[in-house]
């Protein structure tokens, strides 16, 4: 059977198609980033913080970032600490998180929609006990050297290479996840 469409049906079509195809992507980002806190973080001097550089240049390195009495931790899976006092920082822009920080690095893992290595920033908090006990506990790198991190109250492990998902215990939950920008030399935003 021949089927004869105008191209006004074509073009109908077509533009169906491609909103159909811009609203998957955007309940996919949606889906993605889904941190429900008003995540921001901005830092301009991340050359002179080897273990935040590191982290975001290097495949497999993830650091942590906090703020504990207006003094800017950064700590590395690979052991390396770093500090700074908020105070001083140029530049600096008011910090929010879910309480605990963040976790940012760059996964080994290729991302599957684009064929690299991915940067990726999670709060630093474990989703599971501050959903549902408002406990909020912070994450801690397994060991060593791990692309994990584990959750001290509730021993949940959750995986930094494939979007923060829990690999143990009930319930189908993962970290927070938070858009990440950074321009390869000073400046890095984490942000919702
Ligand atoms: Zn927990």
């Amino acid at each position: 059977m021949k089927v004869h469409l105008s191209t006004a049906t074509l073009t109908r079509i077509l533009t169906a198609a491609t909103l159909c195809g811009i609203l998957a992507a955007c309940v996919e980002a949606e889906l993605e980033y889904n941190d429900p806190y008003p995540a921001n973080f901005v830092y301009q001097q991340v050359a002179t913080k080897h273990a935040l550089r590191s982290a975001l240049e290097s495949p497999g390195i993830y650091c942590m970032i906090y703020a504990v009495n207006n003094v800017y931790h950064f700590d590395s899976n690979d052991g390396h600490n770093d500090t700074d006092n908020m105070l001083s920082i140029t530049g600096g822009k008011p910090y929010s998180s879910a309480g605990c920080g963040f976790i940012v690095g760059m996964t080994v893992k290729t991302d599957m929609r684009t064929g690299n290595q991915q940067r990726v920033a999670y709060e630093r908090v474990c989703p599971y006990c501050d959903t549902y006990d408002k406990i909020t506990k912070p994450l801690e790198f397994k060991e060593k050297g791990s692309q994990q991190v584990v959750c001290r109250r509730c021993h949940r492990i959750y995986d930094l290479e494939t979007q923060g998902v829990a690999i143990n215990g009930e319930g189908n939950i993962r970290l927070y996840k938070d858009r990440v920008a950074y321009d390869g030399t000073n400046n890095l935003r984490i942000y919702k």
